[in-house]
């Protein structure tokens, strides 16, 4: 893997600048905040492990970044999902690459229980999502990183958000104010995630005026998807960065200083997400 550090890239949107790290340009394989989530495994040596286990849902790019960990160490890669019909005999998206790169995929309705039971003393156990305690080594580059360009400015740093896992990391370890929003659950449950990993630190959470369910599909999330690629020339992911962005744009007032984006990847997964979409409205294109 590649471990230069990722470029910050000005772009403008709703008549703003915006500055944009793009980590989700770090490696073609292994790229975006799940990246920096597992750079302590890619970096260290595991001479007892044999085997990675972890469990979610069967689109997660946290899965795919998993799956090429282990590629790239030699380890296997078992993986306990649910995943429709439809994903099984079709497979795209991370879920296709994922199953290329080796991964064995189990199918049940108590996946962390599942996940549990198939650990033994060589195995590697990763919480959904990547979430885990050792992401802080990564992500804690990131917030060099981000340092180092600023060279003395001050910047307000925005990412969405999943387990919480990297913007909590980001606050600890960055001088920077961390703002952040819930993509998967509430405000609450975002909390609760990000304290069962630390209490102190937490990143400002912001709220958008709608709910969205995760990996559901909505209108106005494809649209902002299709906005900033018009308007930035950048692809961003499509479950985070358009609930990402409208929290931004609903909350410009909360920013003191010029907004850094933190693009974490994802970009594998859109291709499903994209089927879904062009299947959903393909009467209005
Ligand atoms: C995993 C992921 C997130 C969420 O990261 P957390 O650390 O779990 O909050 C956000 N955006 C993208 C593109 C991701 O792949």
């Amino acid at each position: 893997m590649n471990t230069n550090n990722s470029i910050v890239q000005k772009i403008r949107f709703f008549d703003r600048d915006f500055f944009v790290k793009r980590d989700d340009l770090i490696d073609k394989d292994f790229s975006g905040n799940k990246a920096r989530k597992l750079w302590f495994y890619l970096k260290n040596d595991f001479k007892d492990i044999q085997k990675i286990i972890s469990y979610g849902s069967a689109q997660s790019n946290a899965m795919y970044s998993l799956s090429v960990l282990a590629l790239k160490k030699g380890w296997e890669f078992e993986y306990v999902g649910n995943i429709s019909r439809y994903l099984k005999q079709n497979p795209t998206g991370n879920y296709k690459f994922a199953l290329a790169n080796g991964m064995k995929f189990y199918e049940s309705d108590d996946k962390e229980e599942f996940a549990k039971s198939l650990q033994n003393e060589h195995s590697l156990y990763i919480k959904e999502g990547g979430a885990n305690k050792n992401a802080k080594f990564g992500i804690k580059k990131l917030a060099v990183e981000l340092e180092k360009y600023a060279n003395g400015k001050n910047f307000d740093i925005f990412l969405p958000s999943g387990t919480g896992t990297t913007a909590l990391y980001l606050s600890k370890y960055s001088k920077f104010d961390v703002f952040t929003t819930p993509c998967v659950g509430d405000r609450e449950y975002l909390k609760k995630q990000i304290l069962e990993l630390e209490s102190k630190s937490l990143p400002t959470i912001l709220k958008t005026s709608k709910k969205y369910h995760f990996g559901k599909l909505y209108k106005e999330l494809y649209q902002m998807h299709k906005e900033l690629k018009k308007q930035t020339n950048i692809e961003f992911d499509l479950l985070y960065d358009p609930i990402g962005w409208i929290c931004i744009k609903e909350n410009l007032n909360h920013f003191k200083n010029p907004i850094l984006y933190i693009h974490q990847g994802g970009i594998l997964g859109n291709l499903s997400m994209l089927q879904r979409y062009a299947y959903k409205y393909k009467d209005e294109a």
